[in-house]
């Protein structure tokens, strides 16, 4: 089987395999790359990818090394073969609910615009990662964004050769950044698989469940994700009957208490009391092992059942955390500046006249730059930018530097600001952990002294 281009990516673009499409700093595009048999329809240029910075044939996409930047195509695509496009592209590339900068130019549209778009831009196509996918996948749910997953995951001590219980699975956000953070290397046969990090993720909502299911194996990740339909509180976390022997636990799911009976090391009852039917019950969990849990729940009524029930259970070590992620754009700001006054600069626009010059402004800035784009005068750039803030900065409040040589590159006049994004990329919840001791009894603590006998 393929490896997974998130687990063992190859040095360049392969037909066939997802690529992320990276159109602007904050906007990305899922596609499948392929490959062209000829011409579609008659129609050179075969699949096509129509963004806002143009269009790109797939066929210029492919065969390079990741993280290059592909220009937009000479050819104008949007005057030709629309419907057969339509029908064969769009599915695939029809932008997402958080991916709205994409093929915003719809085939069907003034081909007079879209051939004006054509070579005035470029992309660059990017191998995927969880965190790209993360910031580019279809959302079916809320997701756990990566400011969030990166702590959960090492809090709950996954590493290669982890196997990590997750529900509810969702748009298989945090599923992705596991199954890396767990892979140990594909299992070789059904025994093998026993000793690999393994991400057991389950899902009780059906169509969900055959997207993440069908996604997994687009991606190639099966054989380290394996996703179950099922309802997590009524039927715990056994496979056919058999203990994923887990180490970490990822729950976000709106009731996370009614799950928790289900991870004991006994058969347990919710509130904590055993199980005296409790037959042949397995355990989920790994018994060799204490078990590393965290659950993910927005309001704080959730996290306070949550706590009583890890408590009632014999969970220790619990804890609670909130992330608070927050980012910021620095840029410079031109209007209403006046670049040679020392002090007293307003950052905001006087009026509304002003307002919508800084906008077309900026609009126009945006396109010089895709326009004019070039290697040179990237690196020019970023020499004179050296320059000017070693040699002559100004500073005011604290926070910026004003560039005041008129002769300046456009983009380094006016003065340097800082403003926190609006949108935070990571919805707040709260973390809250735990630990389950592996059980011990007199054989375990005999065992435990032949292996490290006291001050040996
Ligand atoms: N962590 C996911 C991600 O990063 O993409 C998002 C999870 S989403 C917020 C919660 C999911 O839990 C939903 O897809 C929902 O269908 C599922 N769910 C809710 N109750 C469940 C249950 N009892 N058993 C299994 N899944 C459940």
């Amino acid at each position: 089987a393929r490896p997974s281009p998130f687990l063992e990516p190859t040095s360049t673009t392969t037909p066939n395999t997802l690529a992320i499409i990276s159109l602007s700093k904050e906007h990305f595009q899922p596609i499948t790359l392929q490959e062209s048999a000829g011409a579609v329809d008659g129609y050179a240029e075969g699949v096509t990818l129509n963004t806002r910075f143009g269009s790109f044939p797939h066929s210029t996409l492919l065969g390079l090394p990741w993280g290059s930047q592909v220009r937009a195509s000479v050819v104008d695509t949007g005057s030709r073969g629309r419907k057969r496009r339509r029908d064969q592209v769009e599915d695939e590339e029809t932008p997402t609910s958080n991916q709205d900068d994409g093929n915003d130019t719809p085939p069907s549209s003034a081909p007079a615009k879209r051939a004006i778009a054509a070579s005035s831009g470029f992309v660059y196509v990017l191998r995927p990662t969880p965190e790209l996918w993360t910031s580019s996948l279809p959302h079916r749910t809320q997701v756990v964004y990566t400011p969030d997953y990166s702590y959960i995951l090492q809090r709950i001590r996954a590493r290669p050769g982890t196997r990590i219980i997750e529900a509810g699975a969702g748009s298989g956000s945090f599923t992705h950044a596991s199954a890396r953070a767990v892979y140990s290397g594909y299992p070789e046969s059904d025994s093998d698989s026993d000793a690999r990090g393994k991400v057991f993720s389950f899902e009780f909502h059906k169509p969900r469940f055959e997207k993440m299911d069908a996604e997994i194996k687009q991606h190639a990740l099966q054989g380290i994700v394996q996703v179950t339909h099922r309802d997590v509180y009524e039927e715990g976390f056994l496979i056919n009957g058999t203990s994923p022997q887990a180490s970490a636990i990822f729950l976000d799911l709106p009731a996370p208490w009614e799950a928790l009976h289900h991870l004991a090391r006994r058969k347990t009852l919710k509130g904590g009391k055993l199980d005296e039917h409790s037959g042949d019950w397995e355990s989920p969990l790994d018994p060799n092992k204490s078990a590393h849990i965290c659950t993910f729940s927005p309001c704080i009524e959730q996290v306070t059942r949550t706590v009583t029930e890890l408590r009632t259970l014999g969970w220790t070590d619990i804890d609670m955390v909130e992330i608070a992620h927050r980012g910021f754009n620095i840029m410079r700001d031109r209007a209403g500046v006046s670049i040679t006054s020392e002090k007293g600069f307003s950052a905001q626009p006087a009026d509304v006249t002003e307002a919508v010059k800084k906008l077309k402004s900026d609009l126009k800035r945006t396109q010089d730059f895709h326009k004019a784009q070039s290697s040179q005068l990237v690196s020019d750039a970023s020499e004179s930018k050296m320059d000017v803030d070693e040699s002559t900065p100004e500073y005011n409040g604290g926070n910026s530097r004003i560039s005041t040589k008129n002769e300046d590159p456009l983009w380094l006049q006016g003065r340097l600001v800082h403003r926190t994004e609006n949108e935070l990329k990571t919805h707040t919840s709260y973390l809250v952990f735990a630990i389950l001791p592996c059980e011990w009894d007199d054989a375990a603590e005999e065992a435990a002294l032949a292996k490290w006998p006291c001050g040996g």
